[in-house]
Order: C-alpha cells, then structure tokens, then sequence
C-alpha cells in the first residue's frame, strides 16, 4: 500500500523518489496474497469509515471496516460464507488505503471479495452483470466507436436511445457521453513516425540543452483508453512535453489497465489485459525504459493493484518503475526552476480550479499541480478541495448511483464555483467527466499546461 504523504509533507524541491512507494511489500513477512496479516492489523477505529465518500451519503452501505477485515474474518470461520453484495456498492477510491493509520490493505480486501462475489455469486444474466461488464470493458466499445467518431458521438448523445439505455441497461441518461476524437493517439503516433520521429527529436532536444546526444532519457508511455479514444491531446502533449526534456518515447502495445475492471469485480478480465500490459512493459523496463502514465487510475493499477491481485512474471519489475508523467519529470529534471522561468504560449486558461484524483492521493501526488504551477508567471492553479468527485470511473454511470455520486461530487463542484478560475484542472479523466457535468466547465490536464509553458 502506498506511504502516500499529506498535503503538508508535500515538498517540491524534494519531490517523491518513489523510493517511499512499496506497493509490493504490504506484508513483508507473509505472501503476497496473505490478507491475514493486514485483518490483523485492524483494531477497529472506524477511522476507513468515516473517511469513505461512498458511506456519507449512503446509510446502507456498511463501510470500508465491514468491506475489509469483517468479511475477511468471517469468510475464515465459515468457508461457505457468501460475500455480502454491498461490496458492489463500493466505488474503489481507495480513500479508505489513505486514511488507515495501521496499513490495514482496505482495497486489496475489497477488490478480492468483489473478484470472489461476481465470480461465485453474481447471475451473470442478470442486467446488473451485463451493464457492468460493457462498462467495465469500456476499451472494447471505445475500439469500435473510434472506426466511427462522428456517428457514434451523434448516436452515443441520440436522446431516445440514452432513455433505451438507461431502461434495458441501467446506464444513466443524465451524463453526456464523452466525446470520440476523430484520430486516436495511436493513429496521430504512427502518422507522425512513431518511435523513430521521437528518437529523432529527443536527440535534438538534447542538442539544443546542451546534453550528450547518446544521454539514456527514454520512456515508455502507458496512454490507457481514454488518452487513446478520447483526449488523444494529453497523450499528444506528454509526447511533445518529454520530447523537449530530450527523452525518447515509445508507446507499447497495450490494453486497458483495468481500473473499471477492479472496481466491477471483473478480476479474469482484468488479469487479461494486465498480461498483455506487464509482458510489453517488462520486456522495456528490462531494457532500461521506465514506464509512464498520464491518468492516475492507471499508474495506480501498474504499481499497486497489479503486484496486490495478479502473479504475473515481471509484474514486480514494472511496479517498481511505473510513474506518473508529472511526477517522474519532477524526480529527474530540475522541473521547478523550468516552469518558473516559462511563459505559457497559446490559449489556455490563466486560473485553473483543479481537483486532485483520489488515486493521486494514494500515491501522495495530490499537491504536485499546485505547488508545480505556484511559480508559473500569469498562472493562477487553486486547489479545490480534498473531497472526492464522486464518479469514480464507472460508478457514477450507473442508473441507481447516479444520484450518490452526484451527492459525493457536492462539495468539490461548490468549491469550483467558489474558486477564481472557470476552467477545471485534473489528471484523472473520470474526475474531468464529473467536474465538466457539475460544473460546466472545460477541463485540462497539466500536461497540457507545461505543453503550453515548455514546448516550443
Ligand atoms: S481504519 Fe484501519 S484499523 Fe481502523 S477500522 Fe479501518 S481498517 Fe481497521
Ligand atoms: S474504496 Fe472508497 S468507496 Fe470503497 S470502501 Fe473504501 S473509501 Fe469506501
């Protein structure tokens, strides 16, 4: 589980090495699969459970606490005791990971109860179970949305069929869906050169600081499905942002990291796809590549998720050298002193409300935006607040929970309103979604503010 540091310990001349993140080690004197020693641990403060965003607004969702450790120990007298079914109703934030004072693996308990409740008790007819596995399996859609952008965006938004959806399926009519881009960043990657054309101007942007021209910056990026389909210009700016530091980039072939998959109880299909992530990462980390994400969800399931549910060769190796984009460059480049001699280029906004993802607090990356973009000239970023948005990736989609997680999104949508800036700030492209909904607001990922302040 992550060490993940508070807002105070935030510091960012001496940003996170990653030295302090052991996700692999939660119990170093048992397996890796041992959840006895972290039940243990719990002493049954209840602190998980006046910290989980999903319990505040819900009565009869027991809590973290019950989701855990209570479950895990009844399960261990009785070996046919059935996993309650509210353990569906946790939206996996892992805020209650954050905010155990005794380490106890809140999540992992959950994501394995949750594996054992859809794969033993769940009737996979049932509506529930076909909703959850389209939404879980969001990348498939996305895939063949994206031969189609332009009709499917008409179709996806086509309000009689959103009223279908939401009564045969349960999936809300409130939302809007997000928008298909008409190229993917797979598609701009190769039409641009692909690793070859990134070599090229890696070794140019080394020229030009100066740097050794065989320097060893390369990088394997982690895109995930919603950079890819969606907002193929994160993607773009991370390509362009870490070109100009002189590192190579390449992208692997890769699938969905199977965040919604977690959070569904969909474990099989989420081990499918981590095969595929691990094999081509692990064959670069091996040649000295580190791996990197720009959505948080993501570096979260590559360095904690995956060593916590899955033994997959080289599962460690990966963990181990997965970052996030912003948190990499602050470890390896002087990132302060660049941004505080820049000045933004183009038509971004100049105050940002930004929101920190719930999975960069798990791994102590909630203040890296705002205190990064402190010293930016003309730049104003104002932290919104530590609540959680509320969507949680495919929960907040979901008919039934539509209106909890709008409840949970409250306060973060109160402070937006509140803040100076109109445009919303976030890493997390689920958060985006519901701070866009609740607000109105155009979102942006920081990538594409140092994009406008670095890049040339
Ligand atoms: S916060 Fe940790 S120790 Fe306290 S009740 Fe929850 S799991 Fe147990
Ligand atoms: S992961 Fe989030 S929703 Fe689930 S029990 Fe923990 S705090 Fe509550």
């Amino acid at each position: 589980m992550s060490d993940a540091e508070s807002p105070s310990e935030f510091d960012p001349v001496a940003p996170n090495t990653g030295e302090e993140f052991e996700p692999v080690d939660v119990f170093p004197d048992s397996d890796d699969f041992d959840l006895r020693p972290g039940a243990d641990s719990c002493y049954k403060c209840s602190t998980c459970d006046t910290n989980c965003p999903v319990a505040e607004v819900d009565d009869d969702f027991p809590g973290p606490k019950f989701q855990g450790p209570e479950q895990w120990r009844l399960k261990q007298s009785d070996d046919d005791h059935d996993v309650d079914d509210s353990v569906m109703d946790c939206s996996n934030c892992m805020r209650c990971d954050n905010a155990c004072p005794s380490g106890v693996p809140l999540s992992q308990m959950h994501n394995t109860a949750r594996g054992e409740y859809v794969s033993e008790q769940m009737d996979k007819l049932s509506v529930e179970y076909v909703r959850n596995r389209i939404l879980a399996n969001y990348r498939t859609s996305a895939f063949f949305a994206s031969k189609v952008p332009r009709l499917a965006n008409a179709a996806m938004n086509f309000g009689p069929a959103r009223w279908l959806m939401e009564k045969t399926l349960g999936v809300t009519s409130e939302r809007d869906f997000p928008e298909f881009a008409t190229q993917t960043f797979r598609e701009w990657w190769a039409d641009r050169g692909g690793q070859a054309q990134s070599r090229e101007n890696a070794r140019a942007a080394r020229e030009r600081r100066g740097l050794p021209a065989d320097a060893d910056k390369k990088v394997a990026y982690f895109h995930g499905c919603y950079s890819n389909y969606n907002t193929p210009e994160v993607g773009k700016a991370m390509v362009r942002v870490y070109e100009a530091f002189g590192y190579e980039v390449v992208a692997p072939k890769q699938k969905c990291s199977g965040t919604p998959m977690f959070a569904n109880g969909m474990l099989d299909d989420a081990r499918r796809h981590a095969e595929t992530n691990v094999s081509s990462m692990a064959d670069l980390v091996e040649e000295g590549y580190h791996a990197i994400a720009s959505c948080t969800s993501c570096s979260m399931a590559l360095r904690q998720e995956y060593p916590e549910l899955f033994d997959i060769d080289g599962i460690d190796e990966v963990a181990e050298n997965t970052f996030e984009a912003v948190e990499y460059l602050r470890i390896h480049e002087d990132l302060r002193e660049e941004v505080r001699e820049a000045e933004v280029d183009g038509d971004l906004a100049e105050e940002f409300a930004y929101h920190a993802p719930c999975h960069s607090r798990n791994q102590g990356l909630d203040r890296q935006a705002v205190e990064l973009f402190r010293d930016l000239d003309g730049v104003d970023v104002e932290d919104v607040g530590d609540s959680c948005s509320g969507i949680s990736g495919t929960y907040g989609w979901k008919e039934e929970k539509y209106e909890k997680s709008m409840a949970i999104g409250e306060e973060m949508f109160e402070h937006m309103d509140h803040a100076a800036g109109e445009t919303g700030m976030t890493e997390c492209p689920t958060c985006a979604m519901q701070m866009e909904h609740g607000s109105g607001y155009e979102i942006r990922h920081p990538l594409e503010l140092l994009e406008a302040a670095l890049v040339e």
